[in-house]
């Protein structure tokens, strides 16, 4: 019996894991680095701890510092989130050795699936359709011509280690072979301290669907059906939706199987996610294996009608799978539309900074998993997701129109983000009509990146609103509270411009 859970991570992620353990009386411990002393994680747990200073390596990252805390707060599983330790095959066994129980798979499949060369090789021998490509490292030069030469340009050079649309290169020139080689090495050997690399066939205006699949301690394996990803911007999705606009049945149903036995080939255990790149013919090659909840899960969740959160400390307890693939159905439609501290514009450049103002939609069929409040200064040192909008419709247009509205809503000041951006790709026509592959974002650049006119004018009634409800609680507040208060509006320079002052 899992009765209380750590869970090592933070922002949205980690509140959204609390939430299920809430549900389900399982008691939650927080981790916090300084930056995160006042985190709506670290209010949301019933216990919190202080791991280290705000870069993650030394918090976050800090696995002999997190299982202390485990053992102190007498934690009987970890939940790793998505992200940080969620992948990492040592400390899955770390967890085992302490006693505690990793709530993910174990280390053999994480390192199995963590490696894209071995994904490769187990893949081919499980009859899953790989990317054609080199089925081990690129050793010479003389090898990455000759392979070149089988596959046809143009080709992606990757990293075996690589993640996070990290390490990749796409060449299309013969003679830019070896520099792409070189250079991708290089790049793989400092992001992540390996430089094998292996190259695929480049498949030409793809789609990344993934399949999202469950498997307990006990040989069932499922799958919860697919996301479609294609919408990313630098190999990094932004927007992502179920059930996939271009799957037929039969091909949804083929790549399902494909998925349960991927999982089956690595004795897997617990929630993961099969991707695939899709062409236009509808082929469909494996991509990678996630070991872990994806960002993107609620979309499922939504549809299928499950918690995958439960599942997996289901799973983890050692209980059987409740869910039978025969009753599971796709109902309706789901998207999902990852807000980001971003400035768009500027090349999508990180845009951390106060929280002056939010308003968070409601209303039928939205649901929001965040964590910034008013006041909360978004740390630098993390990735910036700050909210994820999870919207549905009884159908596709149904779900758009709703996300239109629901995006028209949210309202955040302060820091730069990417409502607007989200809001412009939802009317894009391509988008609309469900015509799109992961150029989208490059090909519609000029018009994501329009205005509709009202934006600046939007934000500065934002700030104004926000700063006449400052005003209103000075009026109210206690001598004791007004000192909290005074401290809260720092930002006079940005009223006084608005105002025109
Ligand atoms: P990462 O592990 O860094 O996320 P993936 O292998 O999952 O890398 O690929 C990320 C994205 O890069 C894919 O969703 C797709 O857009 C693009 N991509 C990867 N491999 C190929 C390929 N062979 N052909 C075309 N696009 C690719």
């Amino acid at each position: 019996m899992i009765k209380k859970v750590l869970v090592a991570n933070r922002g949205e992620i980690a509140v959204r894991i609390m939430r299920s353990c809430r549900e389900m009386g399982i008691r939650t411990v927080a981790v916090y680095s300084d930056a995160d002393r006042k985190a709506m994680h670290v209010i949301y747990a019933d216990e919190a701890y202080h791991i280290g200073p705000s870069p993650s390596s030394e918090s976050y990252l800090n696995m002999e510092k997190i299982l202390e805390v485990a053992r102190k707060s007498k934690a009987d599983a970890i939940h790793p989130g998505y992200g940080f330790l969620s992948e990492n095959a040592v400390f899955s066994e770390k967890c085992q050795q302490a006693g505690i129980k990793f709530i993910g798979p174990q280390p053999y499949a994480i390192s199995q699936m963590g490696d894209k060369i071995t994904a490769r090789k187990t893949m081919m021998a499980a009859g899953v359709p790989v990317v054609p490509g080199t089925e081990s490292a690129i050793t010479s030069e003389d090898e990455a011509i000759k392979t070149v030469k089988e596959v046809g340009l143009p080709v992606m050079v990757k990293a075996s280690a690589g993640g996070g649309g990290k390490g990749m290169r796409l060449v299309k020139n013969e003679k830019d072979i070896v520099s792409s080689v070189r250079a991708a090495r290089s790049e793989a050997k400092s992001a992540f301290g390996d430089d094998a690399v292996y190259i695929e066939k480049y498949i030409e205006s793809p789609h990344h669907i993934e399949f999202q699949i469950l498997a307990d301690q006990h040989g069932h394996v499922i799958h919860l059906f697919e996301r479609e990803c294609s919408v990313q911007r630098r190999h990094q999705k932004i927007i992502e939706e179920t059930p996939s606009p271009i799957l037929t049945p039969e091909i949804r149903e083929e790549m399902g199987k494909a998925a349960v036995a991927a999982a089956k080939a690595v004795d897997y255990e617990g929630a993961g996610t099969i991707e695939f790149i899709v062409d236009s013919q509808l082929n469909y090659y494996f991509l990678e294996m996630n070991t872990r909840l994806q960002v993107e899960h609620p979309i499922t969740e939504r549809v299928v009608g499950v918690d995958l959160v439960k599942e997996q400390i289901n799973i983890a307890s050692g209980k059987v799978l409740a869910l039978r693939q025969e009753d599971l159905q796709q109902n309706g439609h789901a998207i999902e539309c990852r807000v980001y501290a971003e400035d768009a514009s500027n090349n999508f450049m990180p845009a951390p900074g106060k929280v002056t103002h939010i308003t968070i939609p409601y209303g039928v069929g939205v649901r929001v998993d965040g964590y910034i409040y008013e006041g909360f200064e978004i740390p630098i040192y993390y990735d910036p997701l700050i909210a994820k909008l999870i919207v549905w419709g009884r159908d596709r247009k149904d779900a758009i129109e709703r996300t239109v509205r629901a995006l028209q809503e949210f309202k955040i000041a302060g820091v730069k983000n990417s409502l607007n951006f989200l809001e412009n790709i939802m009317t894009t026509p391509d988008f609309v009509k469900g015509n799109y592959t992961t150029h989208f974002i490059d090909e519609n650049i000029t018009h994501l990146l329009s205005h509709d006119g009202c934006e600046g004018e939007c934000e500065d009634m934002v700030v104004i609103a926000a700063f006449l409800e400052y005003l209103y609680r000075i009026r109210k507040a206690s001598p004791k509270e007004m000192t909290t208060l005074k401290n809260n509006w720092k930002d006079y320079s940005r009223i006084r411009s608005v105002l025109k002052l």
